[in-house]
């Protein structure tokens, strides 16, 4: 369908992911019709390929496994694991808006019982979501309370009425939302042009994430006078095999579960339990850029059929895992020159044995929790992995009702944003999870700010 020129909406959204469709489905409740244009023919953009992990604290999930949590320790965590960079008001609204996540995962009827902790959390606070079922669901409630969607059309430039935003331009023509617009256009991993403005340290990251993520909508806010927050923060993930396809990423975190990080020569480099954010740049300093995940096979029982970030037996199957009865012989399969592999696994298992302390100052399996253990049972393994720019977490400032600020920190005044174009979320470095939650809750957060002002 191509909007007719002047078509109206109560409010036009640019992007139909996570974000862009918790906005639409919470304007439908608002009594408010939204039309969302997405690029692409198909919809989802990264939302759809991510792992569905969502960071949400005090669930049912959570009281059911033992885990302690509350919002003071999930704001206190996210803050800490972004070094002081991240914005304390749009982390206070996260937390207090997730509330409206878990009601929407519940009546999508997408939780699992995986439940985990990861990078950037001091207790279990990963939960894993069918992302593709809560995908659908505010899909259909959107279009039945109205909302049109519209594929294949890029949206090009906002319109403006005097200093308010009104409508975009889009392939089709032009489109006006009389209420606002929402920019839900996801990031900019897919712009090598961005990349290399903003962090060319880190465009030798392998790309990824949805293939319609360019920045478009950073763009198309900057040339209003629209601020950037984080920017500067943006890294690529750790952990994906080179061969991978756009169809299914292929993301492992064995560090997470007990295994080590060497590089090609055979040699430990980093504090394995660090946010992959933080691994992911310090992989792309190591020759090769990559590093291999090496562990053992109590690791290896770890490993979670079907569970992101820790499906051991799908890599397996793609024939990415190697194995080798021993450290040495596996050390040959990989390339690694003379006893270099066994000489650092005997020095790492000096470190956990509390003889040597850690040169990387690793105490804990991920984040500092969790114990870390011996790469000693064989057989051994060994996952290649390189950093892919799957997100880019820094992006348009933003405020705590989701409308856009300009450099000079004032409103641009019918300009919403949401999801990973927004930027102040995450400073330094990364929790798992938080980029969906934040895409949920602030998809809503714009839309309530615009019915309810
Ligand atoms: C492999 C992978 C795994 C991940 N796993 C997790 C995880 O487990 N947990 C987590 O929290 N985060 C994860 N992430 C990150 C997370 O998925 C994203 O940050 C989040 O989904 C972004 O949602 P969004 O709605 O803002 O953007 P997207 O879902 O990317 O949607 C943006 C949409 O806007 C469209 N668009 C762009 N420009 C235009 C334009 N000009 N006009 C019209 N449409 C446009 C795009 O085509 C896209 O469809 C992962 C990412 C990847 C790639």
């Amino acid at each position: 369908m191509s909007p007719r020129h002047g078509q109206q909406a109560d409010v036009v959204i640019v992007g139909v992911g996570l974000a862009g469709l918790a906005a639409a489905q919470r304007l439908g409740e608002h009594g408010l019709r939204a039309a969302l244009v997405e690029k692409r023919d198909r919809l989802g953009g990264s939302s759809a390929m991510s792992g569905g992990w969502f960071a949400l604290s005090g669930t049912a999930l959570q009281r059911r496994a033992g885990v302690e949590d509350s919002d003071g320790l999930f704001l206190a965590d996210m803050v800490e694991t972004g070094g002081g960079y991240a914005d304390e008001a749009l982390l206070r609204a996260l937390v207090a808006g997730q509330g409206d996540a878990v009601a929407a995962i519940e009546r999508a009827a997408a939780w699992t019982d995986e439940l985990k902790v990861s990078a950037g959390m001091s207790v279990a606070r990963a939960h894993l979501v069918r992302i593709r079922g809560l995908l659908a669901h505010l899909e259909d409630a959107a279009v039945a309370a109205g909302a049109m969607i519209l594929t294949g059309h890029a949206a090009r430039r906002l319109v403006t009425d005097g200093p308010r935003v009104v409508g975009i331009e889009s392939d089709g023509g032009t489109l006006i939302g009389t209420s606002g617009v929402v920019l839900a256009s996801g990031g900019f991993s897919r712009s090598r042009e961005l990349l290399d403005l903003f962090v060319p340290d880190q465009a030798a990251a392998m790309p990824y994430g949805g293939a319609g993520n360019t920045g478009d909508g950073l763009r198309m806010a900057w040339m209003l006078g629209a601020g950037l927050a984080d920017i500067g923060h943006v890294s690529g993930t750790y952990g994906q095999h080179a061969e991978t396809t756009d169809d299914e990423h292929e993301l492992l975190t064995a560090n997470y579960l007990g295994a080590i990080l060497v590089n090609a020569r055979g040699e430990r480099f980093t504090d394995e339990s660090a946010s992959y954010k933080l691994l992911g740049s310090a992989v792309l300093g190591q020759p090769g850029r990559m590093a291999f995940q090496v562990f053992d096979s109590a690791v290896r029982a770890r490993s979670r059929p079907g569970v992101p970030l820790s499906d051991m037996e799908r890599l397996e199957e793609l024939g990415h895992l190697v194995s080798a009865p021993t450290i040495s012989e596996l050390g040959r399969e990989l390339g690694i020159p003379g006893d270099r592999l066994e000489r650092t696994v005997a020095d790492y298992n000096e470190c956990v044995a509390g003889r040597r302390e850690d040169p990387f100052g690793r105490v804990g399996l991920v984040n500092g929790v969790g114990a870390v253990m011996p790469v000693a049972t064989g057989p051994f393994y060994a996952y290649a992995a390189v950093t892919a720019m799957t997100s880019t977490y820094g992006g348009l400032s933003v405020a705590p009702d989701g409308s856009v600020q300009r450099v000079d920190g004032s409103r641009i005044e019918g300009l919403f944003a949401a999801g990973e174009v927004a930027g102040g979320f995450h400073g330094a470095s990364y929790m798992t999870g938080t980029a969906l939650t934040k895409a949920l809750v602030f998809g809503f957060r714009a839309a309530d700010t615009i019915a309810l002002g």
